[in-house]
């Protein structure tokens, strides 16, 4: 099908038979202001270093700027920078004051929400509708949630005496880099700690952005510093003396070499990992709501999400009615230009991330899997992966048990309750679930027996600062969000 067709730059909202044809919808980046060159920001200055690296766009391949690679010194510094801040003020201000400066970098960022979509999508390929509805309203959300808990922890923990921990070392993923910085700051400076983070290889601007907002709220110097770097660059901040508390968000490989290089120090940590979510259908669920719920647990940024709903698990008699639907619905997914108001699917993150997702996808046809793509084109310049799903899966394919993090889906069904559990539950990971059915008792009975994290009932990949986020087993452990999420930052 000629379902790319936001791309299609002839065609003005034509129908041809069932199928849309859209003219494009561009949003306008002609104002967004890019430097050439980002530096470190640390205790509230830029700081270059001696070695830069490019981040580029990676719907077109254009650089889009050069960022500061921080070695191990970089990184000392940023930290004791860090720790200078925490003795000099911030651990002796007023709960009350902390919370005004959150409070202030979630309304001036509230003002510059449209420059950070735009350079969000920009920079990591995801579409404009989501980084405009989800990304950016979500962060901006927990710094307002957090501004609010600054001067009442002793609420949170009653009867205790909550102690911020001291420097927080932060680390995060390339798929919602300024969401995810939003949910390591705003916490940790709620709780009276300060901060270094370092961002993801592929998307560091919106980060370097985020320090010209905490400059304009008045930070003090050194409260929050950000650095960018690679893996390297995240070891030296993981093994620095100066560091009290580690959270990272990342794989799960990662993750274990963190845990291993902190064992036996005093170092706190919270690691948030990998996934390979169940998405469960049972036949009395409302059917067209559960389709969509399948494509947003899927194809929502491109599947570069550690909750995906990556694992569907449809009950076996509604099997094919589910597979024609969902088919039919995928048919009208526009992927194409990031910055296209009508964009369903963007670009995939970077060419490493396309390469492991082909080889994944390789592997299902390999072992026997089916393969369903619809007819779509994709642009000749960039990282592109269509919309695929995967039926005829066994338990034992790689696709069923891997995560994927790329717009793939694997297909399974199931006969009873009880072997959706046993199914769904059968994974090394245990980050989040779904289950959709019409009856709220079999939901509550099915949820209860999930070892997931966070499990939603007749929806999907629903965000609140107020509820807590985390895994079981190798999705790590340690709660983001919520009060629970305050745990995290402070010794009770
Ligand atoms: P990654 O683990 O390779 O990288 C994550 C971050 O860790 C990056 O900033 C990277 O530079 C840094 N890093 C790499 N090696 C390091 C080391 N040895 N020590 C310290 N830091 C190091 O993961 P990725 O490929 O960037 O991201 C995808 C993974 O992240 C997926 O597995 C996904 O499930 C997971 N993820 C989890 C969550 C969650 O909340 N649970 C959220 C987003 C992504
Ligand atoms: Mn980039």
């Amino acid at each position: 099908m000629k379902n790319n067709l936001a791309l299609k730059k002839t065609s003005v909202g034509k129908s041809l038979g069932r199928e849309m044809v859209y003219s494009p919808a561009p949003e306008d980046s002609s104002h967004i202001k890019i430097n050439k060159r980002y530096d470190l920001f640390i205790g509230g200055k830029n700081v270059r270093t001696k070695k830069y690296f490019k981040t580029i766009n990676p719907s077109n391949e254009k650089v889009l700027a050069e960022v500061s690679y921080a070695d191990g010194k970089d990184v000392e510094r940023a930290v004791s920078s860090a720790r200078k801040a925490y003795d000099k003020y911030w651990k002796n201000l007023p709960a009350r004051e902390r919370g005004k400066y959150i409070f202030r970098i979630a309304r001036i960022l509230q003002e510059k929400a449209r420059e950070f979509s735009i350079i969000e999508s920009m920079d990591g390929g995801k579409p404009i509708r989501e980084s405009r509805l989800v990304d950016v309203p979500l962060a901006i959300a927990h710094f307002f949630y957090y501004a609010g808990w600054a001067d009442k922890l002793h609420f949170a923990f009653p009867g205790l005496k909550p102690e911020p921990i001291g420097v927080a070392g932060q680390i995060i993923p390339w798929n919602f880099p300024l969401l995810m910085a939003a949910w390591k700051i705003a916490p940790a400076l709620a709780c009276g700690n300060t901060v270094v983070i370092k961002s993801a290889e592929t998307t560091p601007l919106t980060l370097y952005k985020l320090a010209e907002v905490i400059q304009e709220a008045g930070l003090p110097d050194g409260v929050v510093n950000i650095i960018s770097g690679d893996g390297k660059t995240g070891s030296s901040l993981v093994n620095s003396p100066g560091v009290d508390k580690i959270a990272f968000t990342g794989s799960t490989e990662v993750g274990k070499i963190i845990m291993r290089s902190i064992a036996g120090t005093n170092k706190r940590l919270t690691l948030e990992l990998g996934g390979k979510a169940a998405n469960i259908i049972f036949e009395d669920a409302p059917l067209d709501a559960a389709v969509e719920g399948i494509i947003n647990g899927i194809y929502f940024n491109q599947g570069h999400v550690c909750c995906a709903g990556s694992r569907l698990l449809v009950q076996e008699s509604i099997m094919e009615h589910v597979i024609r639907k969902l088919k039919f619905r995928m048919k009208n997914l526009r992927v194409g230009d990031p910055l296209d108001k009508n964009t369903d699917i963007g670009a995939i993150n970077s060419s490493e991330q396309l390469k492991r997702i082909t080889e994944l996808v390789e592997s299902g046809v390999t072992e026997g899997a089916e393969i369903y793509q619809p007819n779509c084109t994709l642009p000749a310049k960039g990282y592109w992966f269509k919309p695929t799903f995967f039926t005829n899966v066994s338990q034992s394919n790689r696709i069923a048990n891997e995560e994927i993090f790329g717009p793939v889906l694997s297909i399974l069904t199931f006969r009873t309750p009880t072997e959706a559990v046993e199914k769904a539950n059968n994974t090394f990971y245990g980050l989040s679930a779904g289950v959709w059915t019409d009856k709220g008792s079999k939901s509550f009975n099915i949820l209860n027996k999930l070892k997931a994290g966070v499990i939603w009932a007749n929806t999907f990949n629903k965000f609140n600062p107020a509820s807590p986020f985390g895994g079981y087993k190798e999705s790590g452990f340690g709660r983001e969000g919520g009060k629970h999420g305050l745990e995290a930052y402070l010794n009770v």
